[in-house]
């Protein structure tokens, strides 16, 4: 039988589960390449280190607007239950939130790479760490692959700690492909080629710098003529410009958070929101990111919190009227009292400055607006959205290579045999609960299957 020299660019969740999936081709031989010291980096601060590794309600409209006829497809083709039936084969346990967010049943994303990672130990995958791919050269029959060898940069194992840790002695000094450590002094980049027949590029989004995320991959795409849709930053922290954020930092709440372009409504997510000292992060804000960041691109963005989404407006001013009345009979004196109890006391003072209410205005002597500001304050709180962090602090990349030029059943590209483009790097980016690392094994798997053919 012929062997299918494939060369995969990228160690992360699409391109490791890819490279499994192809070495099942005992005439599959298989080269990963990755430019991180360790495989699956970015899976190890997911879910904040628990990797949220899928959702049960995994559907095309979790997902941005251009990419769910594509999508479509793609689930019809490989269905979320196959890719999980595949996670449980590597050993992996998993067990679903009451969110319906999939976890490995230890919640520790370590053990998650760890099994896959133990899988891809074969004789016919080789695996390349601390390599990064500079140049991929078209040949008649395949492809040159050339690379350089990197430093580590996020583990500095020129600590004391990190040299006890790889067993190493201080009089060690040179680069040691092994343990992955590298002194400063001595570091050469070593150059390589590797010829291959096929190419898989999983080369991840930009998101994330620190733990491999970068532009590699769309700068290949450009050069074999493809079309990038512009890249933005999705499930980002978002910076509000006043002041009054940082008085709250720390504090987590359970809101409705609506935001508004051009009066119109762009997004609208309930759940956990933190207050950070330059605006809010925490699953709600960062849910609606991606419309947010999308409409700051036009103009100005107005998000209004509901502080008490529980209950309707009739709700809250009935509870809130009788809160009143039964304040002022028991004479407590001043209005920062009246929402103890409800709130924590610095979101109270915050809701207290946004109704325009004095801190020392006595209850019996509250105004007939008092209720109505306060209501207001609580149920539409409303600012600004001044901008979002950048790509160093967004989990996800927005935009990427266009997909009218892959074919959602192989992940082929087209017009380009031989060439295979998955994860982050298309344009496709999910909500937050576990969609992104979804969509990063399915088109891992699609792929793996079908250039193994
Ligand atoms: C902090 C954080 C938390 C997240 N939490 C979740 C979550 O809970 N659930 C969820 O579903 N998603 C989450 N995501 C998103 C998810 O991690 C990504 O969508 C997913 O990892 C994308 O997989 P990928 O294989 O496309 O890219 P990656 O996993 O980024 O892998 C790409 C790999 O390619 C390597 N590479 C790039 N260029 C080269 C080159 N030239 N040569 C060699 N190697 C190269 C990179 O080093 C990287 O390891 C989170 C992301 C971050 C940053």
């Amino acid at each position: 039988m012929k062997e299918n020299r494939i060369a995969i660019i990228g160690g992360g969740a699409s391109g490791m589960i890819a490279a499994l999936i192809a070495s099942e081709k005992n005439n599959c031989k298989i080269l990963l390449i990755e430019k991180n010291h360790v495989l699956g980096r970015k899976i190890l601060s997911t879910g904040a280190g628990k990797c949220n590794l899928s959702n049960q309600n995994i559907s095309p409209c979790n997902y941005n607007s251009n990419a769910r006829a594509f999508l479509k497809k793609v689930f019809s083709k490989t269905k979320p239950e196959e890719i999980l039936d595949f996670l449980k084969d590597t050993g992996l346990w998993l067990e679903n939130d009451a969110d319906g967010r999939i976890f490995p049943r230890c919640m520790n994303a370590q053990e998650v790479v760890d099994a896959l990672s133990l899988r891809l130990q074969k004789p016919n995958v080789e695996i390349h760490k601390l390599t990064e791919v500079v140049e991929i050269i078209k040949r008649k029959n395949g492809f040159t692959v050339k690379t350089q060898t990197v430093k580590p940069k996020w583990d500095n194992p020129t600590t004391r700690l990190s040299r006890l840790k790889a067993g190493l002695k201080k009089t060690d000094g040179a680069y040691s492909a092994a343990s992955g450590w590298w002194d400063k002094t001595s570091f050469k980049p070593k150059i390589e080629t590797f010829d291959c027949e096929k190419l898989i590029l999983a080369c991840g989004g930009k998101s994330y710098p620190q733990i491999g995320g970068g532009d590699w991959g769309y700068k290949l795409a450009r050069s074999l003529n493809l079309k990038i849709r512009s890249l933005s930053c999705a499930i980002v922290p978002l910076i509000i410009g006043e002041k009054w954020p940082r008085d709250l930092s720390g504090i987590r709440c359970n809101v409705l958070l609506s935001a508004f372009a051009d009066n119109k409504k762009i997004a609208e997510t309930s759940g956990e929101i933190l207050f950070t000292d330059y605006g809010i992060s925490g699953p709600a804000a960062l849910e609606a990111s991606r419309d947010i960041v999308q409409g700051l691109k036009k103009g100005k963005v107005e998000c209004r919190i509901n502080f008490l989404p529980e209950f309707s407006l009739k709700q809250t001013e009935t509870l809130l009227k009788a809160r009143l009345k039964k304040m002022v009979v028991l004479n407590e004196k001043k209005a920062d009292s009246f929402l103890k109890g409800i709130f924590e006391d610095k979101v109270s003072r915050i809701i207290l400055d946004k109704a325009g209410i004095k801190k020392e205005t006595p209850l019996s002597k509250a105004k007939s607006d008092f209720i109505e500001n306060l209501i207001e304050a609580i149920t539409a709180f409303n600012f600004e959205i001044s901008s979002a962090k950048s790509f160093e602090n967004a989990m996800v990349t927005s935009g990427g290579v266009e997909l009218s030029q892959i074919n959602p059943e192989t992940f082929e590209v087209k017009g380009h045999k031989d060439i295979y483009i998955v994860g982050e790097l298309l344009d496709i980016d999910g909500n937050s609960g576990g969609y992104n690392l979804h969509f990063a094994w399915t088109s891992g798997f699609l792929a793996g299957k079908n250039i193994a053919l």
